[in-house]
């Protein structure tokens, strides 16, 4: 689900390539590595492109303008995994070592690649440095919506018209990015479910319950008092706000349609994860299979009363240990797409309780733009 450096790759690899030029010269760097997965060949060949044009105009390599600056940039293909994301797994595979997280402390930043003081960033924030830097930081940031500052790019997934990468403003509604950029749901129905990071933070119903959840003041302002459920697609897409509320917001979203058998969804990210796995702790290891067997037993009791509450228990114990003793972030989601299978999707397919009238106004790019 989420696929937007790849893109960004593609389609603007100058901006990748000045990025981290930038950021080299800045810091006094010597190197400067762009790490990606050997399957995107034509986004290797664009940067490979751009790198070389770089040098040609006297950019980038030795004698940066004629003075005496040196910064090289060079493109290393990843032997893939999705590891290989974490920055611990990414410098040992650079180092051409088996791609597993390192334990922290020492940071990056003073025992990085080859031992080095290192920054290591996202194909993104690369790609947004050059521009905020020629045309300031009030440029970005006056971009945002509903108080969140700049522009960012969002993949957007699953049964929608019009998937595909789209820069928004921050702070853009979900429901904005789903109808006007993607083009709607392909039944034109609100979706079944929404997983807003890909499948690491599980998915949502779009009326998801409040159940007590603390709400900041801005968004119960928008709520009707006494309203039970909060209609997800009226949310900003603002990182802060899904973080107050418990949730996670990631680059890549994606859509589930009416009818959808979330279990299945369920079971394939749990596949996903237990397979991705690098092995090196062994809660993550052991326990990713685990969750893949507990989900393998619902589908094939479409969880029957008595399998889902033995088994309920289990998989919270699972979930707690492997947030407590994983190394890297994959352990600690792995659990996420049972959980909230569990919790929203068990009885019955996602349920839309009625709208409240009134509820949900935040600004959209249309009304501010
Ligand atoms: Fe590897 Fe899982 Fe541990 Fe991360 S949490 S380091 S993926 S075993």
């Amino acid at each position: 689900g989420t696929f937007k450096d790849r893109e960004i790759l593609l389609h603007k690899p100058y901006l990748v390539v000045e990025g981290v030029i930038l950021a080299g010269l800045v810091l006094g760097a010597t190197r400067g590595y762009i790490f990606i997965r050997h399957e995107y060949a034509a986004q290797i060949e664009a940067l490979r492109r751009a790198i070389a044009e770089a040098e040609m105009q006297g950019v980038c390599g030795s004698q940066i303008l004629g003075q005496n600056r040196s910064f090289s940039v060079e493109v290393v293909e990843s032997p893939g995994g999705y590891i290989c994301g974490e920055q611990g797994a990414l410098i040992e595979a650079l180092e051409e070592k088996r791609a597993q997280p390192r334990n922290r402390p020492p940071q990056l930043e003073t025992n990085g690649l080859w031992n080095k003081p290192t920054l290591l960033s996202n194909v993104e924030t690369f790609a947004w440095a050059v521009p905020i830097a020629i045309l300031g930081g009030s440029w970005y940031a006056d971009q945002g919506l509903n108080g969140c500052k700049g522009l960012r790019f969002f993949s957007i997934s699953g049964d929608v018209k019009r998937p595909g990468a789209y820069e928004v403003p921050i702070g853009l509604p979900l429901g904005e990015l789903l109808n006007r950029c993607a083009g709607g749901t392909l039944d034109g129905q609100p979706p079944a479910a929404v997983a807003p990071s890909g499948p690491s933070g599980g998915f949502l119903p779009v009326m998801l319950p409040l159940d007590g959840k603390r709400l900041p003041d801005t968004l119960k302002a928008t709520l009707p008092p006494g309203a039970t459920h909060l209609d997800i697609l009226d949310l900003p897409l603002d990182l802060a706000l899904f973080r107050q509320l418990g949730l996670m917001l990631g680059a890549g979203i994606v859509i589930y349609g009416q009818g959808t058998d979330m279990l299945d969804q369920a079971l394939n990210c749990a596949e996903f994860f237990r397979n991705e796995s690098c092995g090196k702790c062994v809660p993550c290891r052991i326990g990713s299979q685990k969750l893949v067997e507990i989900a393998e037993q619902f589908a094939h009791s479409r969880g029957k009363a008595s399998d889902f509450d033995s088994a309920r228990g289990i998989v919270r114990e699972l979930a707690l240990a492997m947030e407590m003793t994983s190394i890297c972030g994959l352990g600690v989601a792995a659990p996420n797409p049972l959980i909230s299978w569990m919790k929203y999707f068990r009885s019955e397919p996602a349920q839309r309780p009625a709208k409240t009238e009134g509820q949900g106004k935040p600004k959209s790019a249309e009304s501010s733009r």
